[in-house]
Parts: structure tokens; C-alpha cells; sequence
């Protein structure tokens, strides 16, 4: 049985992505697959713009020994003021899919949850995730390639947009990297899916308008 450890639970909006302004938990695990997140292993890690901080765990977080237990931590977060009708989870990280099992994915269909994920696309998604979010990183081989959402950091040195033929997704964003250039890159974002429209262009609203 799998023990989960969680950085964070919290309630918020959506702050990026397809699904911007939308009520959710945001369910962040610790750990990722391409960066200790540690400052110190930041130059020689696969992916180096990394903005989040999903190392150990916040006091809204912890050790969960069961899918049951995170699930209803989960629950306790959204409101029973607005009712259940909408409830809806966002699992990132970190990498999400290196501790999302199906025993948690049931756990919160059984509590009546949407489940959308945010992943580097590097494990494959298992079954029962109503929305994939797939987030390349260049340099690291993508095993998710079909998604709802394609979220491409914007620009990544080898991995420009023209590079992801192979994915099928149905919706496809540039975000710019949030780093001491994010003008420039929101400049070049702009720029890119104004010459190929199947692009769009996905900020940080979170960030804008103060939202955690
Ligand atoms: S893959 Fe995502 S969570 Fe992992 S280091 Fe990169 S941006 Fe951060």
C-alpha cells in the first residue's frame, strides 16, 4: 500500500491552462522526476526553470498511509457551503503520477471528484483522470502522448513547439517561463501563436491577481 507524501492541500482557482478560473483543491505532491528541487542540484537537473517549490511538506500537507485518508483530507478542503456538485481536483506536484495510483484516483471518484492531473508527461497517466494536463521539459522523454491539454513552458532551449508533432492533445498553450526574463518570454509567447494559431497563450493568472 502506498504511502503519499503531500506538500500541500488547498482550495483555489484554477490559475492557468484550459481550465483558468476554475473552483478547485489543488492536491500538490512532493518530489519530481527531474529536479530534487533543491537550489543546489538546479544547474545539473533535467529541468532547470522550475518555479514550484514541492520539496517535504507544508503544514496543510504531510504523510498519508492510505488513499482513503488523503482522499477525505482532499474532501475537507472543498467547501460544503458550495455543494458537490463541481467538485474538482487538480493533482500536481512536483510530478504527480510518481505517487497517483489507481487506489487514490478511486478514493476521490468515490467522494465524487473530477480529477485533472499536471505532469512532466514522462509516466504514462492510469485510468479514471477526467483531464491530462501534459507539460513537456526538454531532455526528457515523453511517455504521455496524448493529453486534453498540451502546456508548453515557453522558450525551452530543444524543445521548441514545431518538435511536438508526434503529441495529440486537443488544446494547445505556450506559458511563458516565469523567471527574471518572463516579459521578454511573454513577448516571444505572444509572438509564436500569433504566427501558428493552434497555439494560445496561457499566463499565470494566479500570479497576477494574487491567488496562493
Ligand atoms: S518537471 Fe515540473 S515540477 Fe518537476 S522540476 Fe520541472 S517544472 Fe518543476
Amino acid at each position: 500500500m502506498m504511502t503519499y507524501t503531500v506538500k500541500e492541500i488547498f482550495y483555489t482557482l484554477q490559475g492557468e491552462g484550459a481550465h483558468i478560473g476554475r473552483p478547485a483543491v489543488f492536491l500538490r505532491f512532493s518530489g519530481c522526476n527531474l529536479w530534487s528541487g533543491l537550489e543546489k542540484d538546479r544547474a545539473a537537473a533535467t529541468c532547470k526553470f522550475c518555479d514550484t517549490d514541492f520539496v517535504g511538506a507544508n503544514p496543510d500537507g504531510g504523510k498519508f498511509p492510505d488513499a482513503e485518508g488523503l482522499a477525505l483530507a482532499i474532501e475537507e478542503k472543498w467547501p460544503k457551503a458550495v455543494g458537490d456538485e463541481n467538485k474538482y481536483v487538480v493533482c500536481t506536484g512536483g510530478e504527480p503520477l510518481l505517487q497517483l495510483d489507481e487506489a487514490l484516483i478511486g478514493a476521490l471518484k468515490g467522494r465524487g471528484f473530477k480529477i485533472a492531473v499536471e505532469t512532466n508527461g514522462t509516466i504514462p497517466v492510469p485510468g479514471g483522470v477526467d483531464w491530462i494536463c501534459v507539460s513537456p521539459k526538454a531532455g526528457a522523454e515523453i511517455k504521455q502522448l496524448v493529453a486534453h491539454e498540451l502546456k508548453l513552458a515557453f522558450p525551452q532551449a530543444g524543445l521548441m513547439p514545431d518538435k511536438l508533432e508526434k503529441f495529440a492533445a486537443s488544446e494547445y498553450f505556450l506559458q511563458p517561463v516565469f523567471d527574471e526574463h518572463v516579459h521578454e518570454n511573454t513577448r516571444l509567447a505572444i509572438s509564436y501563436c500569433m504566427e501558428n494559431p493552434r497555439w494560445r497563450l496561457s499566463v499565470q493568472m494566479h500570479k497576477l491577481v494574487g491567488l496562493r
